[in-house]
């Protein structure tokens, strides 16, 4: 009896060390697995880092700085994008800098033919037609954030706005109504439509209108209800 005593007592101490190991492999197990979907955890981010630009961008067409979007708003705006793959939001929210028809769009993502260049390009803005002299207004409050002519656009304004929403105005005479840091209200005239623009000279007379939604440019017919 003794001996098989002995025997019981070798044979628990062994099943103890036994659970105890196992226990220790389940929690390091349960630790490793932990850490591992905290790693995982951008890329849903990533994934979904599309949805969530387009989210900001509508939300700011919405004015509200707390986006907090459902799933099913997500889905909306995935499919809220036009053929070149610009992105589209429900709600415009400016008004038009001039009336005019749009001669040209929005195309990131499409090359289109200009006539000037004798080449195909994107065009990341939309231009409306409008003759030399005609007034370019402001279409909401905001700040011009910087002034500058560059071959493509010609003479341009930008101006920044609320929910990191920034316009461009672009092709503009040289002799401009406006200088850096103005702040300017709904409808103040910015300038007048130039021909200023390298790119777009044989074009007829326009304005070349660009939006940035942070540091993406993006369709400005989400924007603007041309
Ligand atoms: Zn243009």
């Amino acid at each position: 009896m003794r001996t098989e005593f002995t025997m019981t007592r070798r044979q628990f101490i062994i099943a103890t060390v036994i659970c105890g190991i196992i226990v220790a492999a389940a929690v390091c197990y349960g630790l490793l697995l932990g850490n591992a979907e905290r790693r995982e955890d951008p890329a849903p981010d990533k994934i979904t880092g599309q949805a969530q630009q387009t989210e900001n961008i509508t939300a700011g067409s919405e004015g509200t700085e707390d986006a907090g979007a459902s799933l099913g708003q997500q889905e909306g705006e995935q499919q809220a994008r036009d053929a070149s793959g610009g992105i589209i939001v429900s709600t415009p929210k400016y008004a038009l800098p001039l009336e005019g028809e749009v001669i040209r769009d929005f195309s990131q993502d499409t090359l289109v033919y200009y006539e000037t260049l004798d080449q195909y390009m994107v065009h990341e803005g939309v231009d409306i037609a409008a003759e030399v002299g005609t007034q370019v207004k402001a279409a909401t409050d905001g700040v011009v954030s910087k002034i500058l002519p560059e071959d493509e656009m010609g003479v341009t304004v930008w101006v920044a706005y609320p929910d990191e929403v920034t316009v461009a105005y672009g092709n503009l005479d040289s002799a401009l109504s406006v200088e850096e840091g103005d702040a300017l209200s709904q409808g103040e005239v910015i300038g007048v439509i130039g021909q200023t623009s390298l790119y777009e000279k044989n074009d007829p007379s326009h304005l070349h209108l660009e939006v940035m939604q942070g540091e993406v440019l993006v369709d400005p017919s989400g924007y603007f209800p041309f």
